[in-house]
């Protein structure tokens, strides 16, 4: 199988070639269509979050076909729509794990590449491959009527933005920001507007305004804009930050009322500034959350099939790769690349 890897921080990813590992047991061989790229891949092949293992695979927003399965496999065969999002494993047992909360497993989850196997020193590989064994458990049923490499992202982007949006409680008659117009904040858009609430996206870049309101937001706010931000002080239920750059909570944290939730989702590294004053006034909280669990991010899946929702893409081939991460962090992608595996034959 062919992958595209990274053997240092900040050098640029090559093609490599290895090995089709054999599904054992419960695992699936899945013949990757389709691999997002999220600005965590970024984060991480230029170790900015620390401990990053080389040489990294990533991708965790991938969906395929399954081309063999394990002995014990149940929930596929040969021939089936898969998915595979940022995780590979978890201990399944701790109380995290039996609430379905897998993500936050106690003994924490095993991410899809650059992180290490549970009970062995072997390191994670992801999506940025012709194929990968994922155990079926990890692996997610995909519905063939939606276009199958604007899905891929839902697994990252969309079950990252969906599960706080749930948490949340947002439903019609409420008022909710997005904070950063990315890959995340598109998909939080979208999951906001289909359950009902009133949506604004506060933005740095003035010209995202036009697609901001296509994708069904009412209002919109240049950031720096002091006094077009200050008329929205404590207007907010809900303000989802998707922002991948370090940046001050208080602005944002003046524009909720009552009880009103900033739910974290961006992870840049400085810690943030906090002022206590945002806070006590109106009660507000900051919330932050992580991903989704196994059986939420099928819900997750289950709900776009149903309301056909996917995500804004910008097909690739792998051979763009580098130039892409170049676009993303100028803020130049509408609003997912998503690499077309065909392109590694
Ligand atoms: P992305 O597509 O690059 O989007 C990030 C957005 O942040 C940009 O489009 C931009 O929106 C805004 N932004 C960039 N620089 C900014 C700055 N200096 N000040 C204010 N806003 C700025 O990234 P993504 O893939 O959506 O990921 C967003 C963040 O979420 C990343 O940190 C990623 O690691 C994290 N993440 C977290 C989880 C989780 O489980 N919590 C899962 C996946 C990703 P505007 O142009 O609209 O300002
Ligand atoms: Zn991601």
């Amino acid at each position: 199988m062919k992958s595209a890897r990274i053997t240092a921080p900040n050098e640029p990813l090559s093609i490599s070639e290895s090995e089709t590992p054999k599904p054992q047991g419960d695992q699936v061989l899945v013949k990757v269509g389709s691999v997002g790229v999220c600005h965590s891949d970024l984060h991480q092949i230029k170790n900015e979050w620390g401990g990053s293992q080389y040489p990294m695979v990533p991708g965790h927003e991938i969906v395929g076909k399954v081309l063999t399965v394990g002995t014990n496999v149940t929930k596929f065969k040969v021939g089936d729509l898969a998915g595979v999002g940022v995780m590979v494993d978890s201990c399944k047992t701790c109380k995290t794990c039996t609430q379905d909360l897998e993500q936050y497993c106690e003994e924490g989850f095993v991410g899809t590449y650059n992180n290490k196997e549970r009970n062995s020193d072997k390191i994670t590989m992801g999506g940025y491959s012709t194929k990968i064994v994922v155990d079926e458990y990890y692996t997610f049923k995909i519905a063939p009527t939606l276009p199958l490499a604007a899905v891929a992202p839902l697994l990252c982007a969309g079950i990252t933005t969906y599960s706080p949006l749930v948490y949340a409680g947002v439903k019609k008659g409420m008022k909710v920001a997005v904070v950063g117009l990315g890959g995340l904040g598109h998909m939080g858009v979208k999951f906001a507007v289909s359950f009902g609430a009133e949506v604004t996206v506060i933005s740095t870049s003035p010209s995202k305004e036009a697609d901001a309101k296509k994708l069904g937001a009412t209002h919109f706010l240049v950031s720096t804009d002091k006094e077009a931000m200050s008329k929205y002080n404590s207007y907010f239920d809900v303000i989802l930050d998707a922002i991948s750059a370090n940046h001050d909570y208080t602005s944002y944290l003046n524009l909720l009322g009552i009880d009103g939730k900033l739910m974290v989702v961006g992870l840049p590294i400085e810690s943030p500034k906090v002022q206590p004053f945002s806070l006590v006034t109106n009660r507000r909280s900051v919330i932050g959350s992580c991903i989704g669990g196994m059986k939420e991010t099928q819900e997750m899946l289950d709900y776009c099939a149903e309301h056909n929702i996917v995500s804004e893409i910008e097909v690739i081939p792998m051979q763009k790769i580098n130039e892409a991460y170049d676009r993303m962090l100028k803020g130049d992608v509408k609003y997912r690349f998503v690499i077309d595996l065909a392109s590694l034959k």
